[in-house]
């Protein structure tokens, strides 16, 4: 491999600002690199020439063994609570923050790699991830960006040429991710637990001014911080709900700072709207499901709040008080978010009265729920009844008395199908559809994994002979299970 520079302008910004979170490292080689997905648009973004990235010194970038002169790699440090347990130490196990650069809009963003090698916190673990996950990670996050949810995005796909072990023997990648920043609540934990409080101020500084700058104008800027999470939080769990996304796995060291999803493990989109699904097969009480994420979510931010108190206020008990109400101002944020997208979804004229709205749309996700009906097809087809052709909707339906007196509700507020359809996607990454591609990638064809992508890049249309990416799962594809992207 080659070991010529390559002139990124990557920043080392994290590593230089706060030493104590970042062990500077670098990646293991990679003994026959093969570029699998590439992101022509983002890497136009960074302002990076794709062409030159799939020159072997910029596979050297994107597999973390090709360093730019100026970059320092490092593997970051972070805690977690993973379904409710405390670990002090988890930390980049496999991954490496190469650095920072500066997008299109002036905004730092950074360029990190995922299964680039064994690390100080790898525990164990081999460091590596394979092919499929990384793909996996790579279409949904990309399905997410363009269905409008905030996340990291990916930018390439990289196998390695290296076996790596698992139940069988998979074929090696690494992804190179881009964020906003790898700032987690988990970071926020680990820098508390030192005790040294200015090492959690320098952090908490970087976090206002990377992503709540408007903070550090504020009387308290260090809750003023905490609100802004909060907020930004609220709102990207309520537009998870919306398009039917279950993370799967919402330990606080996979909840951003900045807001971004992050972490696609063993995540899934739900068919048949149910607040109780769930996919991950290690989520065995269901912590972790749909309609439970709202409340984790608050769970994790609570877990953040004890993490700022020393920067909150000098007097605990004050400073809990002001964490208490910054965090009951969740669930009405949630619902701001969370109401505008389902009036959206229904199609509901701006003047209507948020009583009548709500009253719609609690009862029509009700009446989703006892007739099993598929979520995304199910929101896409009453777009057609607001158009006058009623029975695709209707035919979701076992109990058509019921449905028939909800649309003839519905229909008399006048809802407008042409905004229904900007608001209810015709295509999600379906999971057997995301498995079927994963497969064949595994097995070295990558055409259905290519077609699949292109499909979900572009939510909102609806394209003829492409209804088969449209549907739900067939029945023999039986109750999903997702595992950990390990
Ligand atoms: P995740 O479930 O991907 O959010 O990872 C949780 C923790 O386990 C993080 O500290 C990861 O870096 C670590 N980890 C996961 N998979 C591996 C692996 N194959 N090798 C080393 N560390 C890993
Ligand atoms: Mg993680």
């Amino acid at each position: 491999m080659t070991t010529t520079p390559v002139t990124a302008p990557l920043s080392n910004r994290f590593a230089t600002v706060l030493p104590e979170l970042a062990v500077p490292w670098r990646a293991e080689q990679t003994p026959d690199p093969k570029v699998l997905a590439l992101n022509d648009l983002l890497a136009a973004d960074l302002g990076l020439d794709a062409d030159v990235l799939r020159t072997p010194d910029g596979v050297g970038l994107l597999t973390g063994t090709s360093v730019p002169p100026d970059a320092t790699p490092v593997a970051q440090a972070y805690a977690g609570h993973q379904f409710g347990g405390y670990s002090a130490r988890l930390g980049d196990g496999r991954a490496l923050l190469m650095g920072e650069l500066v997008d299109r809009e002036g905004r730092l963003r950074d360029l990190h790699l995922k299964g680039s090698g064994r690390t100080p916190f790898s525990r164990g673990a081999d460091g590596f991830a394979a092919v499929g996950p990384m793909l996996r990670e790579y279409v949904i996050s990309e399905a997410m960006h363009a269905l409008g949810v905030p996340t990291t995005r990916s930018l390439a796909v990289v196998a390695t040429g290296r076996d790596v072990r698992r139940e069988t023997i998979l074929p090696g990648a690494v992804l190179a991710r881009v964020a906003s920043s790898h700032l987690r609540v988990g970071t926020f934990q680990y820098a508390a637990s030192t005790g040294d409080v200015e090492l959690l101020r320098r952090l908490a500084d970087h976090a206002i001014e990377r992503h709540h700058p408007a903070a550090a104008s504020a009387d308290n800027p260090y809750r003023a911080l905490f609100e802004a999470v909060v907020e930004a939080q609220a709102d990207l769990i309520a537009r998870w709900m919306l398009v039917g996304f279950v993370h799967g796995v919402m330990n606080t060291d996979n909840m951003t700072i900045s807001g971004e999803t992050i972490d696609y493990g063993p995540c899934a989109f739900i068919e048949a709207y149910d607040p109780g699904a769930v996919f991950s097969s290690i989520d065995v009480g269901g912590r972790y499901a749909y309609g439970n994420q709202a409340a984790v979510a608050q769970w994790n931010l609570a877990r953040f709040a004890e993490a700022l108190l020393p920067l909150f206020a000098q007097d605990q008990d004050t400073a809990v008080e002001l964490a208490m109400e910054s965090l009951g101002t969740f669930a009405s944020r949630y619902a701001v978010t969370h109401s505008a997208g389902l009036r959206a979804k229904l199609g509901l004229p701006i003047g209507l009265e948020d009583s009548i709205a709500a009253k719609l749309g609690e009862e029509l996700l009700d009446l989703l729920h006892s007739n099993h009906v598929d979520w995304t097809s199910g929101f896409r087809a009453l777009g057609s009844a607001a158009r006058g052709d009623a029975e695709p909707f209707r035919g979701l339906f076992v109990d058509l008395k019921a449905i028939d007196e909800w649309l003839s509700r519905w229909q008399s507020v006048g809802p407008d199908p042409t905004a229904m359809d900007r608001a209810n996607p015709v295509h999600i990454p379906r999971n057997h559809l995301v498995e079927e591609a994963l497969d064949a990638a595994t097995a070295g064809d990558l055409a259905p994994f290519e077609q699949l992508l292109e499909i979900v890049q572009r939510p909102f249309e609806e394209r003829p002979g492409l209804e088969r990416y449209a549907a739900p799962a067939p029945e023999d594809f039986g109750r999903y299970t997702t595992y950990c992207g390990t």
